[in-house]
């Protein structure tokens, strides 16, 4: 077959690599040119894979079938092509998935706007604890496409925790999980999608087709919603978790201890006990719902509740997710880099009573007065950073008025330190300095990571000049 790949990148060459290496004709379309794409170019001819740099919109002369990565939007010129021609457009996740073999694993599949990543690690660690083979696979890790080719020569996995990306949904409409979950739901990447609507109904996608549960979030109706409206197959169950006293076919929260009314014999009448909310790090409420979201996954696939309790407790965050990083004169200084737009950020705050809040970046359209008047009663100051700080300040001002704010008015490498220094000015003893910008780094950064290691730089200098 003639197949054209949109997008080199970290999904684009395994794509290339596995479908060459299956016999098809690839030529790989590029929009930019430059040295990691001539690098990655270079890495693939030899395989005899054509690399075309520098043009990704016109579609290549007999081509039968595009597969893209997940960056490009659903209006590029490529497409746009490809459907005139009558060509069959599939994400990285749809070829994956085609390329299955019949004996492959079950994918317990993870959605949402955020906590994606925490909840398939989470999962991940339950499905381990169980003594399953299995991996956290998907938006994260090993390539999907690697993944699935891989298990048909080296020992086979017993089911797969996989991420999914709004994106990645979008153009994998034959995916059918096992079972699956959206996590919430909140405005993010409308650019891409194109409207809210769009992007809710590319997330509903991973219901279509499940065969044990799907799962939803009680608080947030819009996910339930999406299970209503999919068609799943026949005894399939809805499933919500909520932070609250669960109802029947639901997990929940009852005086600390994580609970599951929906995976019992009689669950009108009984309720099993999975874990404590202490097992669970960071214990912050929305990464309560991520393990209960986890727990129901993993039940859903007969995972016994010793085994969720023993994959909570082994399991722990990734770098700049509400990491903490040290204590310094009575103060708790907190990495949350990775709240990267407001509901994020907005979950993050609602996990701390005193905060002085380090936030601003690039805001990607967002507005901010929900997440200031939710967050004002919890601020003891502010330090803005970034190139969209006004946004943040303006909001501040409209909602929390007495808050008292620094505005740093500098990118360069020594703003993160001087905002440190400037929250630890406002910070009193008992209170926590977080970082959850709500809002992108590239202004100031490459990415979150690197923000939020020059954030532990300098609460670590903050140590040093006080020692
Ligand atoms: P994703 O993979 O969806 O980006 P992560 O697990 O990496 O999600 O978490 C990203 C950020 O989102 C975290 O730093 C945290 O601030 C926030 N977050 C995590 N879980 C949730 C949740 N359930 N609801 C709201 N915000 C969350």
């Amino acid at each position: 077959m003639r197949i054209t790949v949109a997008g080199l990148g970290v999904s684009g060459v395994p794509a290339a690599r596995a479908l060459a290496g299956l016999g098809a004709t690839v030529t790989v379309v590029n929009g930019s040119d430059g040295e990691r794409p001539r690098a990655q170019a270079a890495e693939l001819e030899p395989l005899g894979v054509t690399v075309r740099l520098g043009d990704g919109d016109t579609l290549p002369e007999g081509t039968e079938l595009v597969v893209t990565t997940p960056g490009w939007k659903p209006t590029s010129p490529l497409f746009v092509a490809a459907e005139a021609a009558g060509v069959p457009v599939w994400g990285d996740v749809e070829l994956a998935w085609r390329l299955r073999g019949p004996d492959s694993a079950p994918w317990l599949a993870v959605t949402g706007t955020n906590g994606k990543t925490t909840t398939v690690r989470m999962l991940a660690a339950i499905l381990e604890a169980e003594g399953l083979r299995t991996a956290a696979v998907g938006n994260i890790g090993v390539p999907l496409v690697d993944v699935v080719l891989g298990e048909s020569t080296d020992r086979p996995y017993d089911v797969l925790a996989v991420e999914l990306s709004s994106y990645q949904l979008h153009w994998a409409p034959s995916v059918r999980a096992h079972s699956a979950t959206v996590l919430n739901l909140a405005p993010d990447h409308l650019d891409w999608h194109g409207s809210m609507e769009a992007y809710a109904a590319d997330k509903g996608r991973i219901y279509e087709g499940n065969t044990v549960a799907c799962v939803y979030n009680v608080a947030d109706k819009a996910t339930e919603d999406l299970v209503r409206s999919a068609d799943v197959e026949e005894g399939c169950r809805a499933i919500g978790f909520t932070l609250g006293t669960p109802g029947p076919s639901q997990l929940g929260v009852v005086e600390g201890i994580l609970v599951d009314r929906a995976f019992v014999e009689n669950r009108q009448q009984q309720a099993q006990e999975l874990a404590e909310v202490a097992d669970v790090t960071p214990p912050a409420p929305h990464n309560i719902a991520n393990a209960l979201a986890a727990a129901a996954l993993a039940r859903a696939f007969g995972v016994r509740p010793t085994a969720v309790r023993d994959g909570l407790r082994a399991f722990h965050p990734d770098a700049h997710r509400i990491q903490h990083i040290a204590d310094v004169d009575g103060v708790s200084y907190i990495d949350d880099s990775k709240a990267t737009n407001t509901h994020a950020a907005e979950a993050s705050l609602a996990a701390y009573e005193h905060i002085v809040w380090i936030a601003g970046g690039l805001a990607k359209g967002a507005t901010f007065d929900e997440l200031v008047t939710k967050s004002a009663a919890r601020l003891r100051g502010v330090v803005l950073i970034g190139a969209d700080r006004a946004l943040i300040r303006e909001a501040l001002a409209r909602h929390a008025p007495d808050v008292p704010v620094v505005d740093l008015d500098r990118t360069d490498t020594g703003a993160m330190p001087e905002a440190v220094r400037e929250a630890a000015r406002l910070a009193q003893p008992g209170d926590t300095v977080l970082l959850a910008p709500a809002c992108a780094s590239m202004d100031m950064f490459v990415n979150y990571n690197k923000r939020g290691d020059a954030f532990a730089d300098a609460v670590g200098e903050l140590t040093a000049r006080d020692r």
